[in-house]
């Protein structure tokens, strides 16, 4: 393909990056030259800006000047990381024959080269661009039209992390399509064009943003599928990992087509694709995901979020597991109470859960490093991190000898002691205790576990010593005191002296002709003997010899760890399942949590319960202890469904964390980790909703009302008995009346249609009166004393109706001007009078505004006798029930 002349001023080898870009149109193209990879054209446009990087220019294409621009190749993940993280994918276009082979075709010949692997973000393996603790999932969207589904027939989503070998598979509709991927968090989706392009679907596709990435429909042909799995796994039939759906098979199918798209001739050690079956995970929809900030804020940080709060885990592998693990929880009460045992048994094994965790420390990332040499991208530090787990794993084996273990636990030592001793043996026996990052340049195998590399590396050295010699005896022979003999990689060895110096050597026929002339430089000359060039082969040979020798090593190891790869994974994953159970035991004993009661019952029952998040940043800000609170929504008195609580209160009282703190200790239960309270009894919840915070979707130019009710329409539509729904001030975005409206007809419909357990917070005091008429909806609200005219919010949540909103109170401790407080008092006071009396009218005519000057004074009682004083004395606000009642007795006696 070199051999085309050059015409209208291209080069063959801008000839060759042509058609080379032609075939990569979506990716920015690196193309090798040397030492560097350089871009050209739009892309190095592109690049230069997105890196801030120099543009120059290279020649000139149909009397234009090329843009371009490069970065060298040593640094070069650097900037695949900016490239990446701003959503670009790249072509990687390396030479790929000796530019020697190149030469012998004809001067004009350009290397050969291609596209030898496409960086995209769902198929990086570098450490460099990957976070230890977050996985990086690719996923694709497989769809069959037809069928007895809905129109848009059936779907099914297949996900890995190349870096990991992780492979999993699970059925879903178009209905959960996008909560199904907001749980896997992919960082890239494929879907084929049709599908992408389908309006029906659009909305999905126009939420994920670049996150999606339509593929030419081949890769997902169904028809196709199973030859294509049974090739890359190298088995007669995929038939032999479980049954898999046509969608499934397609969704599989096209993750693997996709791998190979992009990964070329390599290819990574994926494990069999692991089937979910549908319903065994917390279903959660995604604007709940977003406002319960599980993983991330709704601001994109990680801190803040729950997981940040609650990880305690010391390995990449654990983070990552119990990320996995938060992002879907389970509804099976066994399974749930399986990985519950395992956190009992080290909450209770205190001495053996701080063994486990010394070691863990010094568990390196497997799955990530044995990728890496699976995909001819390894180092010895990869062969490295999987000696370092094998010596951790020994030493954690050893710990649990004598215990009996739960049976989550006992798997997971059966694993760990699975993996392939031979092969730690044999990596401790090769490689040395200090590794370099490349192989390239050898020095990584140890001394001692090859006879002849030892010999080699002896000789090399040795005749290193034997040239100081010859350097020694060259100056006395020559007298030239700066003689020296130097290296460099265009002449080897050479004797260099200072060109005053030059006449000892080049002066006689005889001295020429022991000195053989190299190089003339501006003040040096270079030489070289026979002697010294016999010494030079005799070096190079050996030092070859010995970096051949270790590359061998290295091959080989590599080799036989890709083939245990599947133990390896095992025993990594057991691993790092004892790292999230141990450090799940650890939080409950510090954060003094408690182990919940998770069973197939309906009741929903905490008691003492706190938010994790907003107690430890309290604790951090010394603001003061967190309050604990019940929360009781459990059936009750023979009923088969469990409660609604109607939770009333000020702003700021504490709801939305009320609301928000139920809903993470279901998901923390049903995660398998102890939860934050003093007990807590769940029957298993299988959806999930919420409807709280303000998540702005303004950007997509619908106002937060319209967001609002979509989002309440979802609930009311899709939530069961076994949901749990949280719903914070519904109603808020429109007029009074119709908001409340809305919110009343929302809870009736709750309570009677839906039936499941739910908070309902609200500001609409009129809402209590509903308590009245639905038996299983009761009130709550967040109490607050008020305290010479300000607001003491207690953040308790106790039986009964909010009397008043504190919105005047409120609007003060947050600064408003003291004459709006005061003003806005009178026109509430004027307000709950003409709700009253029925005139509302009065209050525009009677008030002046702002008598700001005038001072006002609580009003005195008109007469000056004891039943005024005794009225005068009493403030409503501060009497509990029955201090009022006794005043009102006392009254009347003095009447
Ligand atoms: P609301 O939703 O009623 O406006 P929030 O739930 O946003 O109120 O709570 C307001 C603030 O009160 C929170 O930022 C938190 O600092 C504090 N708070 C809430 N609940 C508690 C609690 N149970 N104990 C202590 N402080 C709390």
């Amino acid at each position: 393909t070199t051999t085309a002349p050059a015409t209208g001023g291209v080069t063959p080898m801008m000839e060759q990056y042509i058609e080379i870009k032609a075939a990569n149109p979506d990716s920015l193209l690196f193309y090798r030259m040397g030492d560097f990879y350089e871009l050209f054209f739009d892309d190095a446009e592109k690049a230069s800006q997105a890196l801030g990087i120099v543009l120059t220019r290279r020649g000139k294409h149909q009397g234009h000047d090329i843009p371009m621009c490069g970065v060298p190749v040593h640094a070069a993940d650097d900037y695949l990381q900016k490239l990446i993280a701003q959503g670009f994918r790249v072509a990687v276009c390396e030479q790929i024959e000796d530019p020697a082979e190149a030469k012998k075709r004809g001067s004009k010949s350009v290397v050969r080269r291609d596209v030898v692997r496409l960086v995209t973000p769902g198929t990086i393996t570098e450490d460099k661009l990957l976070a230890p603790s977050e996985s990086s999932f690719l996923m694709a969207l497989g769809r069959v039209k037809g069928g007895n589904a809905a129109s848009q027939g059936s779907f099914a989503l297949a996900w890995i992390d190349i870096s990991t070998g992780a492979f999993r598979v699970a059925e879903t509709t178009a209905e959960r399509l996008l909560a199904d991927i907001f749980r896997v968090d992919p960082r890239e989706l494929i879907v084929a064009e049709p599908v992408f392009h389908d309006p029906e679907l659009r909305p999905v596709f126009d939420l994920l943003g670049r996150i999606a990435n339509p593929q030419p429909p081949s890769l997902f042909d169904s028809a196709s599928a199973t030859g294509r799995i049974a090739r890359f796994f190298e088995v007669a039939t995929p038939d032999s990992f479980g049954t898999f759906s046509r969608a499934e098979l397609s969704a599989i199918s096209g993750t693997i087509a996709y791998v190979e798209k992009t990964q070329k001739a390599e290819r990574p050690p994926l494990s069999r694709p692991e089937r979910e079956e549908s319903g065994s995970t917390l279903f959660i929809d995604p604007a709940t995901r977003a406002n319960l900030e599980l993983l991330r804020t709704l601001s994109g940080s990680r801190d803040g979020s729950l997981f940040k709060a609650i990880d305690r885990t010391v390995t990449g592998g654990g983070a990552r597991l119990l990320a996995d693990r938060l992002m879907a929880p389970l509804t099976d009460p066994a399974a749930i109470s399986a990985r519950l045992d395992s956190v009992s048994f080290f909450r209770a094994e205190t001495r053996l859960c701080q063994g486990l965790r010394a070691s863990l420390k010094s568990v390196a990332d497997m799955p990530r490093a044995l990728s890496r040499l699976a995909l001819n991208r390894g180092g010895p530090r990869d062969l490295g991190a999987l000696r370092a787990g094998f010596e951790a794993a020994g030493a954690i084996a050893a710990l649990f000898a004598t215990t009996v273990l739960p049976a989550e636990l006992a798997a997971a030592l059966s694993a760990i002691n699975a993996l392939p001793e031979a092969l730690a043996r044999h990596l401790s026996e090769a490689l040395d205790d200090e590794l370099p990052l490349i192989k390239r340049d050898g020095g990584f195998v140890r001394s001692g576990y090859h006879a002849e590399l030892d010999e080699m590396r002896a000789l090399r050295d040795e005749s290193r010593k034997v040239i100081a010699g010859l350097e020694r005896s060259l100056i006395e022979e020559t007298g030239i005191r700066s003689l020296k003999i130097r290296h460099n990689n265009v002449l080897g060895y050479y004797i260099e002296v200072t060109a005053n110096h030059h006449g000892v050597m080049t002066g006689s026929d005889a001295a020429k002709a022991r000195f053989i002339h190299r190089q003339t430089m501006a003040n040096a000359m270079r030489f070289t003997t026979t002697e010294l060039a016999e010494l030079e082969s005799k070096i190079a040979n050996a030092a070859d010899r010995a970096l051949s020798i270790e590359l061998a090593a290295f091959d080989r190891l590599t080799a036989e760890a890709v083939g245990e790869a599947d133990s390896i994974r095992a025993g990594a994953d057991a691993l790092a399942m004892l790292d999230v159970s141990s450090a799940l035991a650890l939080l409950s004993e510090s954060e003094g949590w408690c182990r919940p009661a998770v069973d197939s019952s309906l009741a929903f029952e905490i008691s003492g319960g706190r938010h994790p998040v907003v107690e430890q940043a309290l604790r951090r800000s010394g603001e003061g202890p967190f309050v604990a609170n019940d929360c009781n929504l459990s059936p009750e008195g023979g009923a088969k469904t469990g409660a609604i609580w109607l939770l009333t209160g000020p702003n700021m009282g504490g709801k939305s964390t009320f609301l928000r703190q139920n809903a993470l200790i279901a998901i923390l239960a049903q995660t398998g980790s102890f939860v934050p309270a003093q007990s807590a009894h769940i029957g298993v919840v299988d959806r999930l909703f919420s409807r709280v915070g303000a998540s702005d979707d303004l950007a997509r130019g619908r106002s937060t009302f319209m967001v609002e009710m979509v989002e309440t329409a979802a609930i009311l539509n899709q939530a069961g008995e076994r949901a749990l729904v949280i719903l914070d001030e519904i109603g808020r975005g429109t007029a009074t009346f119709d908001g409340l409206s809305i919110a009343w007809a929302a809870v009736e419909y709750l309570h009677e249609k839906n039936r499941c357990r739910a908070i309902f917070a609200t500001h609409f005091h009129e809402m209590t009166a509903l308590a009245g008429k639905l038996p299983r909806l009761h009130n709550v609200t967040m109490r607050v004393k008020e305290w010479e005219g300000d607001v003491v919010f207690l953040h308790e949540v106790g039986k009964g109706a909010a009397d008043r909103s504190y919105g005047v109170q409120v609007a003060r401790l947050a600064g408003l001007p003291e004459a709006v407080v005061a003003r806005a008092k009178e026109v509430l006071h004027q307000l709950e009078e003409g709700e009253v009396s029925g005139k509302t009218n009065r209050l525009v005519d009677d008030l002046p505004l702002f008598s700001v000057a005038v001072k006002r004074e609580a009003p005195k009682p008109a007469k000056n006798d004891a039943l005024g004083d005794a009225l005068g004395a009493i403030n409503p606000d501060e009497m509990t029930p029955r201090e009022a009642l006794e005043a009102l007795y006392r009254l009347k006696g003095l009447a």
